[in-house]
C-alpha cells in the first residue's frame, strides 16, 4: 500500500469498492493532502485548479461524513456556476454511487423556482448550488439548514469575481456555528483569507501549485505589435495548428465578441462565450463547443469558468493574464489526463514586464518563438466534425437520448457512430451528429417521430 493509496484513508468499503471500480487507482496531490485531514473533521483550504481532482477530495470528506439513517441536509457545496455545479453533483453521485439512497439535488439559478421548492419538500442530504439561489431558497423558508454540517466553497475566487460575497454571508450566517468548513480556490486574493478568517476553525492550508508537469503543457509566447497584430498571429496559430478544440482567452466581454466576429469572417468556426449571453445562448455555445461543432471558444476568464473539456487541444492568450495564478489557471485546462498540450500566449512591448513576471513565477525560462509564416494562410480552414441538431422537446416531454438515437438510426438511418453528444434540458435536446449527415439526420428528425409526436428541429 503506497501512501498515494486510497485504503490508507479512513472510507467507508462501498466508497472505497466503488474507487476501484472508477479507476481511481492513486490520489491525486490535492487529494492526498488534503483527505487525510478532511476525514479527520478538519477545516481544510485548498489551492486547487480543475484538473486536480479537487471535487473528489472535497465529495468523498462529504460521502464519508453523511449519515443515510437522517433525512435531512447535511452537506452544502457552494459553486459560482451552474455547469460546475452541475459536474459538481455527478461526480459527488458517481463517488456515491456504492451507497444506497444518496440523494443529491443541485439548485442553479436560470431556471424556475418552484420545481426545486418540490424537489425540497420530498428532501435530500446534499445540495450542490449556486448561491443566489440559495439566498433565494432561504429567503422563502424553503431550506431547512439546520442539521447541516458540512459547507463546502468550490471555486470561491470566482464566486467573489461574480459578486457572491454578500449571498455567501447571508447563507453562511444561517448555518450551524459546528460544522466542518472546506474552501477551494484557485487564488488567494485578501478577500478569500478575510472570508476565511471569518467563517473557518483552525483551518489547515494546503497548496498544489501546479496540476501538470509543466513538460506536459508547451508553452509559446509570441511577441506582436510591429509586424503582425494579434488577430493575424490567432489566424497564423490557429492554420498552423489546426486545433479541434481551443480556447482563445480575452480580456473583455467586447474583445470576446470582436475577436470571434473577425474569427467567423474569415471562415474559422468561432464563437464567443462571455457574461453579456443569457444562460440559454451560453448553453448552447458550450454545448457546440464541447459536441466538437465549434472549434474556437472567445471567452473570458469569469465566462470559461467551469468549462470542463478534457481534450482541450491548445489555449491561447490573446493578452497575459492579469495574474501569474490565472495563467496557470487558464493553461491547466490543456494538456489533460496526460495527452500533452500548448499554450500560446501573445504580449506586446509594454506587457514585456509580464513575461519577465511569469518566468520569475514558473522558474522556467520562456523566449518569445517566431510566428507560423504567412503562407499557412493559404491552405483549407479546420471545418469541425459534428453539426448541432436542436429538438424542440426535452425532459419534460419525456425524451430520452434512446428516443433520439432511435429516431436517427432505425430503417437504415445513419450509422450510430456518426451520431455524437446527445444533451437534454428540461424542453429542448441537442444531437451532435456528424457534419456531412446534418440533412439526413434533419429529415430522419423531422419525419420521424419521437415519443409517437412530432418536435420541431433545426440546425444551429
Ligand atoms: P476535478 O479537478 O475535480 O475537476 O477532476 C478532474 C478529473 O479527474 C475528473 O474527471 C475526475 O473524475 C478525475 N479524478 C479525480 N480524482 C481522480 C483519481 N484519484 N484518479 C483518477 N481520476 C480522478
Amino acid at each position: 500500500m503506497s501512501p498515494a493509496d486510497f485504503s490508507s484513508l479512513k472510507l467507508n468499503t462501498e466508497l472505497l469498492n466503488n474507487l476501484k471500480t472508477l479507476g481511481y487507482n492513486a490520489m491525486t496531490d490535492i487529494q492526498a493532502e488534503a483527505l487525510p485531514a478532511i476525514l479527520d473533521a478538519k477545516d481544510v483550504i485548498a489551492q486547487g485548479q480543475t484538473g486536480s481532482g479537487k471535487t473528489a477530495a472535497f465529495a468523498l470528506g462529504l460521502l464519508q461524513k453523511l449519515d443515510l439513517k437522517r433525512f435531512c441536509i447535511q452537506s452544502l457545496v457552494l459553486c459560482p456556476t451552474r455547469e460546475l455545479a452541475e459536474q459538481v453533483a455527478k461526480e459527488i453521485r458517481k463517488l456515491g454511487r456504492g451507497i444506497q439512497n444518496i440523494k443529491v439535488l443541485t439548485l442553479c439559478g436560470g431556471v424556475p423556482m418552484g420545481p426545486q421548492t418540490a424537489s425540497l419538500e420530498h428532501g435530500a442530504h446534499i445540495i450542490v448550488a449556486t448561491p443566489g439561489r440559495i439566498e433565494d431558497h432561504l429567503r422563502k423558508a424553503n431550506l431547512n439548514l439546520e442539521n447541516l454540517n458540512m459547507l463546502v466553497l468550490d471555486e470561491a475566487d470566482r464566486m467573489l469575481d461574480m459578486g457572491f460575497q454578500d449571498a455567501l454571508d447571508a447563507i453562511i450566517e444561517q448555518l450551524p456555528a459546528n460544522r466542518q468548513t472546506l474552501l477551494f480556490s484557485a487564488t488567494f486574493p485578501e478577500q478569500i483569507q478575510s472570508i476565511a478568517a471569518r467563517i473557518m476553525h483552525q483551518p489547515l492550508t494546503i497548496q498544489v501549485l501546479s496540476t501538470h508537469d509543466s513538460n506536459s503543457i508547451l508553452q509559446h509566447v509570441y511577441k506582436v505589435g510591429e509586424d503582425v497584430d494579434r488577430l493575424t498571429a490567432v489566424r497564423l496559430l490557429l492554420m498552423r495548428y489546426n486545433p479541434q478544440s481551443v480556447v482563445v482567452f480575452c480580456t473583455t466581454k467586447r474583445e470576446t465578441q470582436e475577436v470571434a466576429d473577425e474569427l467567423r469572417r474569415y471562415g474559422f468556426s468561432a464563437l464567443a462565450l462571455n457574461g453579456d449571453l443569457d444562460q440559454k445562448d451560453r448553453d448552447q455555445t458550450l454545448t457546440r463547443f464541447m459536441n466538437h461543432s465549434i472549434s474556437v471558444l472567445v471567452a473570458t476568464d469569469v465566462a470559461a469558468r467551469g468549462l470542463d473539456v478534457d481534450a482541450l487541444d491548445m489555449v491561447i492568450n490573446y493578452h497575459f493574464a492579469h495574474d501569474n495564478e490565472v495563467h496557470v489557471h487558464r493553461i491547466g485546462r490543456t494538456g489533460r489526463a496526460g495527452n500533452s498540450g500548448m499554450a500560446c500566449t501573445l504580449y506586446d512591448e509594454k506587457e514585456q514586464y509580464k513575461l519577465e513576471s511569469l518566468q520569475n513565477y514558473l522558474g522556467q525560462r520562456l523566449s518569445s518563438e517566431a510566428l507560423p509564416s504567412f503562407d499557412v494562410l493559404d491552405q483549407p480552414i479546420y471545418i469541425p466534425p459534428m453539426t448541432t441538431l436542436r429538438i424542440d422537446g426535452g425532459k419534460k416531454q419525456k425524451l430520452r437520448p434512446g428516443d433520439i438515437l432511435g429516431a436517427l438510426t432505425r430503417d437504415n438511418g445513419i450509422a450510430g457512430d456518426q451520431v455524437g453528444k446527445i444533451q437534454l434540458a428540461a424542453n429542448w435536446a441537442y444531437v451532435a451528429v456528424n457534419r456531412e449527415l446534418a440533412d439526413k439526420a434533419l429529415t430522419l428528425l423531422t419525419d420521424g417521430k419521437l415519443k409517437g409526436r412530432r418536435f420541431r428541429v433545426r440546425r444551429i
